[in-house]
């Protein structure tokens, strides 16, 4: 079943962004990793999220509105290697902002390319929001791409990498946006999640 969801507002600016009244979930991730097919394959929509053929190239806060319950947002992807320093630095800001201010923020979504290995800006990022205590979840990206053995020694290997830093792995899914896979446990997740909070309010 597919959940009704809308284009909300693009923002430049973290002080912009609507009111924190409902539960946010914020998808994130290197330039290419597959952010915009993700989104539009979870919500089965196939042009909702634009997908950028000039990778990096949107740097605005997108929201997405599912039924009147939760944001969805489309935060700029980061790495991508024809950005000038200056891009570079005034992504990290705003996106830095935003994970720091916006109260209702349920979960990152971080997507990491499920057929290479980690790469060194994915694992900044990561250590970042684990230090400033965000919660976030791994989707693995483009499942679809390597042979299963490939596929599972790549994500172990990816998994191992990061409990050199971490205690324990958050919650993870391995996702096609191709093939249509993963998405049922991502929505299940971020439902949940969603109800939770909604459930909450105000006790
Ligand atoms: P974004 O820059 O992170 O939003 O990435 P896009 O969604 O624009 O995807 C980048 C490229 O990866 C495009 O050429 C997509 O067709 C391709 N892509 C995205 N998701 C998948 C996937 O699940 N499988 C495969 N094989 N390719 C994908």
């Amino acid at each position: 079943m597919n959940h009704k969801i809308n284009y909300h507002a693009s923002y430049h600016k973290v002080e912009q962004c609507p009111n924190p009244d409902r539960p946010e979930f914020a998808f994130i991730g290197r330039s290419n990793v597959g952010k915009s097919s993700l989104i539009n394959s979870l919500f089965g929509r196939k042009e909702l999220a634009y997908v950028s053929k000039q990778p990096g190239k949107t740097q605005s806060i997108n929201f997405y509105k599912v039924e009147d319950d939760l944001y969805i947002v489309d935060l700029p992807g980061f790495g991508y290697a024809k950005h000038s320093k200056k891009q570079r630095s005034s992504w990290d800001k705003m996106t830095k902002h935003y994970f720091l201010n916006r109260d209702n923020l349920a979960c990152v979504f971080v997507l990491i390319d499920a057929n290479i290995p980690l790469q060194k800006i994915d694992r900044e990022f990561i250590g970042w929001l684990g230090e400033h205590h965000i919660p976030f979840a791994l989707v693995f990206t483009k499942s679809d791409k390597s042979k299963p053995r490939e596929l599972k020694e790549n994500i172990d290997q990816i998994k191992h990498d990061l409990l050199q830093e971490w205690e324990y792995l958050p919650e993870h899914f391995i996702t096609s946006a191709v093939k249509n896979e993963g998405k049922e446990l991502v929505l299940k997740y971020l439902f949940n999640l969603a109800d939770d909070l909604i459930g909450n309010e105000g006790e």
